[in-house]
């Protein structure tokens, strides 16, 4: 089998290209032919070795994947069925999507759900489970369509991307900030209304003029700081991610004086149950031209460079690698 395999040298991560013996696969029920994966933010921190993700080598990256069971020890899965996963510490701990096979625990796999393919499903990705989780937790707080604009934060990354796309298919009124002139006509062409340049967000005050009913966070630090000020009274922010840095410089301001919810989204450890619910949703909510607009095909040996341009935020949308 084929697998990126990434290796320590001389305190550096290398990344390569090589053919192995699916016999040193790690343990677990399911053994899965993989037939695509993708690159989100975390596979490229782990490949270029910009971020502490992997701290036993050698690792196959790759934290999301969609293929079909190849043989199975768990009574819930047989061969030849569609499956998908993301998370788990996959690709992070445990041999994860970038090669031709994985084996896994049967409780990480999702049934492939009805009206998606592996192609699909690796086009939404980690990223747009993501998405989903965040667009989940505004209307679980309360935040209707009706209730005001929606801003998304780092909106033409993987995440960002599709929580336009959701939320402008829900009926919201989407606000979308990016750092890119470039990616505008795209985040239109999702559904943004209007596009803020993310310059707008880097200094804020403890409390700002009232814009947002909701919000779906991707960078953090000072502009997660500056949405929190802008919050509405009752507003809820859904932060999933640290694209632009993991602190927060805010106060508690928003907090005591709006009732500002700030939810916290984490995809990894997410229970069976509202994996499947988010999983249903994405299959129903998601336009079919979701699936023309934002992917880009590459192959195994070219995600290395890819993960360099995701780093180095030069890349807009899904980065999607065809395995089989
Ligand atoms: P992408 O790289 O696809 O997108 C990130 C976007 O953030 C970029 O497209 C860019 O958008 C913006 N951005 C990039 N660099 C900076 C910067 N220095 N300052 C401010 N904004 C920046 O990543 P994903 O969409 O896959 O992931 C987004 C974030 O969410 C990441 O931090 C990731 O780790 C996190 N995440 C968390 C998950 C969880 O379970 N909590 C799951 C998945 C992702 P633009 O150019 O439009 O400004």
């Amino acid at each position: 089998m084929q697998a990126l395999i990434l290796e320590q040298q001389e305190g550096k991560t290398v990344a390569s290209v090589q053919t192995i013996d699916p016999d040193r696969l790690p343990e677990g029920e399911v053994t899965v032919d993989i037939d695509w994966s993708s690159l989100n933010y975390k596979d490229a921190l782990a490949i270029t070795g910009k971020g502490k993700i992997i701290r036993n080598f050698p690792m196959v990256p790759g934290i999301d994947f969609a293929g079909h069971v190849h043989a199975s020890e768990d009574p819930r899965f047989h061969p030849g069925q569609q499956v998908l996963l993301t998370g788990w510490g996959v690709g992070e701990n445990h041999w994860g999507g970038l090669a031709s096979q994985a084996r896994v625990k049967g409780d990480w796999l999702v049934p492939m759900p009805e009206g998606l393919e592996s192609r699909k499903a690796m086009i939404i990705g980690t990223a747009g489970f993501t998405a989903m989780l965040c667009v989940m937790a505004l209307e679980e707080a309360g935040i209707r369509p009706d209730a005001g604009e929606v801003v998304v934060t780092g909106a033409s990354g993987g995440v960002g991307s599709t929580a336009v796309t959701l939320l402008h298919q829900l009926g919201y009124q989407v606000v979308a900030v990016s750092g890119r002139e470039s990616t505008h006509d795209y985040l239109r062409s999702l559904g943004a209304s209007r596009i803020l340049g993310r310059d707008e967000f880097a200094e804020s005050r403890p409390l700002e003029k009232q814009l947002w009913a909701g919000a779906i966070d991707t960078v953090g630090d000072k502009v997660l700081a500056k949405v929190l000020a802008q919050m509405n009274y009752g507003g809820c922010v859904a932060a999933c991610g640290l694209a632009g840095g993991f602190a927060l410089p805010t106060t508690v301001m928003p907090f005591i004086l709006r009732n500002v919810r700030l939810q916290g989204v984490d995809s990894v450890m997410t229970p069976a149950a509202r994996r499947a619910e988010a999983w249903r949703r994405l299959a129903n909510d998601l336009p079919e031209s979701f699936f023309t607009h934002s992917a880009t095909e590459i192959g195994l040996s070219e995600a290395p460079a890819y993960a360099d341009k995701i780093i180095n935020n030069q890349f807009q949308g899904r980065a999607l690698v065809k395995i089989a």
